[in-house]
């Protein structure tokens, strides 16, 4: 096969709405920093967007994590119930208060934290679980919202990978205590960089936007009964989050047609395991994934190269996480099956919402011809 002509990106963000124009009218006014009309416009439309009652926007959506886990009291001493299978934010924002990041396994059928490990990892220590939706693709919610109020933990949805993908008949983000996304330049929706966390609990709301500005006294200024942190969005980044809002169920669709076209090229190759999509769910299919099944004539590096070399970028699998040094080190790999199986055979496609048809055809053509 000959190369494409033009390099195809997993993921390149859309910026052909309104982005501009918000954006101008940031810099024009001169209201650039946290505070400015577009910060509180996006936190209501993204609120409203999921189906929660508050938004409370952050600068990444790794520190969205990490002001959730403090808002919900937990530190030193603690432990929280993780997904090895994610991006080491998720297990990170856990350290960084203090308390300690208990990994439990993927399930096939949906690859995300598997409900019947979860159990058997809880302890007395245990405050929180924070589910990952992987990919787009929705946790188990009601078995983990069951097992949580048995062992009176709080949950976290960990929503950065899955803006609009509905479990039963509501929106990720809207189902547990708190739901933390993130606007990196490769997210479904973007601001650059950008955070966001929504939950239905005034209570919580009000922490954590006291938290997220360095927690002053709303009575005294430059009075801090507690430490906080500056966690703030900047108004540039609101403005674009603002214009990518009014695309979302667009950006949405398309994603979806993405994601029925390579299943629709590719389903006939028989070593191949595509995403997956229960049928209480609707992926958001934030980036398209296949995963190489045992006995597939070619090893992942080598396909992956292969597609570079043919101008197709594509993303190998998270690390399962339990394996970094910092945390439990690799020595219990075979505790996690499923997580390890995932990670060293996946594979993410170009999901891009500009992705051309004629683009996925190319790709599902090189892969027939690499896996065939
Ligand atoms: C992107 C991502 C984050 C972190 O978001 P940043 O905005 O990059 O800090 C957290 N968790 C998951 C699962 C992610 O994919």
């Amino acid at each position: 096969m000959k190369r494409y002509p033009t390099y195809i990106p997993v993921a390149e963000p859309n910026l052909g709405g309104n982005e501009l124009k918000y954006v101008t009218d940031c810099v024009k006014s001169g209201w650039i920093s946290s505070l400015g009309k577009y910060v509180g416009q996006f936190e209501e439309n993204f609120a409203t967007f999921c189906g929660s009652k508050y938004g409370i926007s952050a600068c990444n959506g790794t520190v969205a994590i990490h002001l959730a886990l403090v808002a919900l009291g937990i530190g030193r001493g603690d432990e929280v119930i993780v997904p090895s299978l994610t991006f080491v934010a998720t297990a990170n924002s856990v350290l960084y208060t203090g308390a300690k990041p208990v990994f439990v396994d993927s399930e096939m059928s949906t690859w995300n934290i598997d409900p019947s490990e979860i159990e058997k990892k809880i302890t007395k220590k245990t405050k929180a679980i924070i589910v990952v939706h992987l990919y787009g693709h929705p946790a188990k919610m009601d078995e983990i919202m069951k097992i949580a109020r048995k062992h009176n933990l709080s949950v976290i949805e960990d929503a950065a990978e899955a803006h609009g993908a509905m479990y039963k008949k509501k929106r990720v983000g809207s189902i547990a205590d708190i739901g933390c996304f993130s606007f990196y330049g490769n997210k479904t929706l973007t601001t650059g960089e950008g955070g966001m966390i929504t939950t239905n609990k005034k209570k919580l709301a009000n922490d954590m936007r006291f938290l997220k500005d360095h927690a002053m006294s709303a009575t005294k200024r430059y009075y801090h009964p507690k430490l906080g942190y500056n966690y703030r969005i900047t108004n540039i980044e609101a403005a674009l989050g603002v214009a990518q809002l009014e695309k979302a169920e667009v950006f949405l669709k398309k994603k979806r047609e993405i994601a029925l076209k390579y299943t629709k090229l590719l389903q006939d190759i028989p070593s191949l395991l595509f995403p997956p999509e229960e049928s209480w769910a609707k992926n958001s299919y934030w980036m398209y994934s296949i995963v190489l099944k045992p006995g597939t004539k070619i090893r992942r590096a080598n396909f992956m190269q292969k597609l570079k070399e043919l101008n197709i970028d594509s993303r190998p699998f998270f690390i399962p996480n339990h394996t970094f040094p910092y945390f439990e080190g690799s020595k219990k790999k075979d505790q996690y099956p499923v997580a390890t199986f995932l990670g060293a055979n996946g594979v993410n496609l170009p999901s891009s919402v500009l992705l051309k048809n004629e683009q996925i055809e190319f790709i599902s053509e090189a892969i027939h011809t690499l896996l065939q």
